[in-house]
């Protein structure tokens, strides 16, 4: 008998902090790995540990690059998009890139997936939600946006428009497109560079500097470990039943910030002082947060069975651990 062919998965965004995770846990399920970055935020420290698989290519190169693109679909089975510039702060820093990427770059993965009939899963956020103030947040509640004249926007409507453009490619073209929408996911590797809270205190108080709060700290997030979130990923990209679906995907047990800063402090036992911040000195004048975010992962239980299982206190202590080394 032959042995089966192993499945081959293209990961746009593969040498990212989500992207990398997923490229082990396909790698780990028997998947042969093609991975693209252009490691503008991506980094080769996070898949130092897979460059020697056998069955794991990494191709650094942009998503714009269409003859590129158009390679690794061709020898690809399925499709991860994950390559995008991440979260609000990029955003208001490098406004053109980032919907550039967003926009463009989705359009051209959409376009190779279509043409060589691959199916693709999609990943967006839960920025997509905007100020909505519903919790918790289910796949067919509204977006809420503010005005163009908002930057932060931007980060929203351009994913968005990528959901809108795949949900589009499903109808009209039949294409097995799958889109997840990732709440706040969280794990050792995660840089605070782009601002993301978790990675910035704990860094800060391993450091003894000032663990920053933004504004008065009683904003809730739910945070969920990547490794509970890439699997899921997987099986929804083999779940017929979830193409031309939408998916919330993290975890729905809410903290808030000023709870997250005093739980980082007392487990890294710092002597760090917490401050707070206004969020006009953090982003920009006018800036937006949400108050609130929890994810409705009903549709998700439902179909797959997804459960996160990994503890808020396990992730952070991994984190600990992580940047202790
Ligand atoms: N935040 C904070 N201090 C920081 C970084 C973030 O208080 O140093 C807050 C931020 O304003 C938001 C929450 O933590 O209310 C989560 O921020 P993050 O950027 O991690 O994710 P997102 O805003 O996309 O949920």
């Amino acid at each position: 008998m032959t042995p089966k062919k192993k499945k081959a998965a293209l990961v746009t965004g593969g040498a990212g902090f989500i992207g990398s995770y997923l490229a082990e846990e396909l790698l780990s399920q028997g998947y042969r790995v093609y991975a693209i970055d252009n490691l503008s935020t991506g980094s080769l420290d996070n898949i130092k540990g897979l460059r020697e698989h056998p069955d794991f290519n990494f191709v650094v190169g942009s998503i714009m690059d269409e003859p590129l693109m158009e390679r690794l679909v061709a020898v690809s089975d399925m499709i991860f998009h994950l390559a995008a510039a991440v979260g609000v702060r990029l955003i208001i820093e490098r406004p053109v890139d980032t919907i550039e990427t967003n926009i463009f770059g989705t359009g051209i993965v959409l376009k190779y997936a279509n043409r060589y009939d691959r199916p693709i899963l999609i990943t967006s956020t839960s920025e997509v939600y905007g100020k909505n103030e519903k919790t918790p947040f289910r796949e067919t509640d509204d977006s809420v946006y503010g005005p163009t004249i908002k930057s932060r926007w931007s980060y929203a409507c351009s994913k968005a428009a990528d959901e809108f453009l795949s949900l589009a490619y499903y109808h009209e073209k039949k294409m097995r497109v799958t889109i997840v929408r990732l709440f706040n996911t969280i794990g050792p590797r995660q840089t605070g560079r782009y601002g993301m809270v978790v990675p910035t205190f704990v860094k800060q108080a391993l450091l003894g500097h000032d663990i920053t709060i933004y504004s008065d700290g009683r904003q809730t997030r739910s945070f969920c470990d990547v490794r509970d979130v890439t699997p899921a990923m997987i099986t929804l990209i083999n779940t017929p039943k979830a193409y031309g679906e939408v998916f919330n995907i993290g975890n729905n047990v809410e903290i808030s910030i000023a709870k997250l800063a005093e739980m980082v402090k007392r487990m890294t036992g710092s002597q760090s002082k917490i401050v707070h911040i206004p969020y006009d000195k953090a982003f920009e004048k006018g800036f937006e947060d949400m108050r609130k975010r929890v994810p409705d992962t009903t549709k998700a239980r439902n179909l797959i069975g997804f459960q996160p299982k990994i503890k808020l206190e396990q992730t952070i202590r991994d984190i600990i651990s992580y940047y202790r080394q």
